[in-house]
């Protein structure tokens, strides 16, 4: 059952609605699963399924995987504090939004929907396009003209049909709203069930650190999904008493794009409206995220912040992941400079797990790594990020 988030109707999930008549968006009504447990984990199941009983249900057959999740949790030897990297960009298309896909995809089957019109910055777009391929579910993908072309191809690549629009992100949002009639729009954003395959990142940490919750987790934030599956996630984990306190979450973002950002310093419920400009964090430039009151309400709830980066933090914090071996899209590279800049202000305390998660592969970026190190000169002209220890000295060393 879907419960509108603004007048509080319920709506069977079958209607298929997209949002609510009223213009609020769905969330899953609480109550219809039971908060997982350690004990309801089933190790037999493969990669983010391990967690089924909190997903939505799929019905037998009708689950949609490419055997996405359980990706590594890689530790940062001699950091202060003791620091991680979820590397969710090792995913079968390459980000971390193969999670949310796979849950969205297998329910839109489960429903018959036949045909999907999705928009994205891209690699959502990717996601969707591949989990449709698998489904048998024709597809149409949105992307804003500025899209990587890395991106693009995969979404071709994947048969879907890909429709570049001009303009903002927004302008492609609204594109992708009107051609709603051609099949079902099945945006991401929007879609409660997207939110729920997303929060497995966040079960994924808690089990292998043990069954301990981190002190603090650092996500890159354009619509905030990743915010909104940590959030999930730690709050069911205490709903269920397998934690005693949530992890802070520090939400990143984009100085060129940081509606998130300025609310939260201005201490107000809703987004701030911004006029964005260009960012080499495509990912996560949302001038109007469609959660936003739910994503600041989650972050002060943790006790977290939400910050923003200039470009040249961005590509710095590139840098510092490359030389560690991480190669991610610059819209990952915003934990990198968030860990510096947290480190710097002192806000870790020694003895708690930070863990900063990596959302893109590096390799659907590759035009814009190129373009911005002007024909491959990698030389950091300052010194990187020193929080996450030296590069290149592992402690094997002494
Ligand atoms: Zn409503």
């Amino acid at each position: 059952m879907f419960r509108c988030s603004s007048c509080g109707k319920t709506e069977d999930e079958r209607s298929l609605l997209w949002r609510c008549p009223c213009g609020g968006y769905f969330n899953l009504e609480p109550g219809e699963r039971t908060p997982l447990t350690r004990r309801a984990i089933l190790p037999g199941e493969p990669g983010m399924w391990r967690y089924a009983p909190s997903l939505p249900p799929v019905p037998s057959g009708k689950r949609v995987t490419l055997g996405e999740g359980w990706t590594p949790l890689s530790a940062e030897p001699g950091s202060f504090p003791e620091l991680y990297f979820k590397v969710d960009y090792a995913m079968p298309t390459g980000s971390y939004k193969d999670r949310g896909m796979a849950c969205l995809v297998s329910r839109l089957l489960s429903l018959g929907v036949k045909e999907v019109i999705e928009d994205s910055s891209g690699n959502a777009g990717a996601s969707m396009a591949a989990y449709c391929a698998r489904a048998g579910i024709r597809c149409r993908v949105f992307v804003p003209d500025y899209t990587s072309e890395g991106k693009c191809l995969q979404i071709l690549a994947s048969g879907a049909v890909l429709e570049r629009i001009s303009g903002t992100r927004e302008d492609t949002a609204r594109a992708a709203e009107a051609a709603g009639e051609g099949g079902f729009y099945a945006s991401h954003n929007w879609s409660p069930w997207f939110a729920h395959g997303v929060k497995t990142f966040a079960f994924e940490i808690w089990e292998q650190l043990g069954f301990r919750a981190p002190g603090a987790v650092l996500l890159p934030a354009g619509q905030g999904s990743l915010v909104l599956g940590c959030a999930l996630a730690f709050d069911e984990l205490l709903a269920s008493g397998e934690i005693s306190s949530l992890p802070r979450i520090y939400a990143l973002q984009p100085e060129r794009c940081d509606p998130l950002a300025r609310a939260f310093r201005q201490g107000v419920p809703l987004p701030v409206p911004v006029e964005k400009g260009e960012t080499a964090a495509e990912g996560i430039s949302a001038a109007d995220p469609v959660r936003g009151k739910a994503v600041l309400a989650a972050v002060r709830k943790s006790g977290g912040e939400i910050l923003s980066f200039s470009e040249a933090e961005i590509w710095k914090g590139f840098l510092s992941l490359a030389r560690r071996g991480y190669y991610v899209e610059p819209t990952s590279a915003i934990v990198a400079a968030g860990m510096e800049r947290l480190c710097a202000r002192g806000v870790f305390s020694s003895g708690e797990a930070v863990v900063g998660l990596l959302s893109g592969s590096g390799l659907k970026a590759g035009d814009k790594i190129l373009s911005h190190f002007s024909g491959g000169s990698f030389t950091p002209e300052e010194e990187l990020s020193p929080c996450m220890g030296e590069p290149g000295s592992p402690p094997w060393e002494g």
